[in-house]
């Protein structure tokens, strides 16, 4: 997983905390297929929500 500096907008390793260049915290960055495991987390937690209400 990398690391990306919004201020920045580049890329660093996972282990960095801080960006060496600006000192501001790192972002995660997602891989694509991270984003549709999130992407189908949260369809699933609709569901469920949708049903309870
Ligand atoms: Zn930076």
């Amino acid at each position: 997983m990398m690391k990306i500096c919004e201020q920045c907008r580049k890329q660093f390793d996972e282990k960095q905390k801080k960006c060496p260049v600006c000192g501001k915290r790192l972002k995660k960055q997602y891989t694509e297929q991270e984003l549709k495991n999130i992407q189908k987390e949260n369809d699933d937690i609709t569901v469920i929500n949708t049903f309870l209400m």
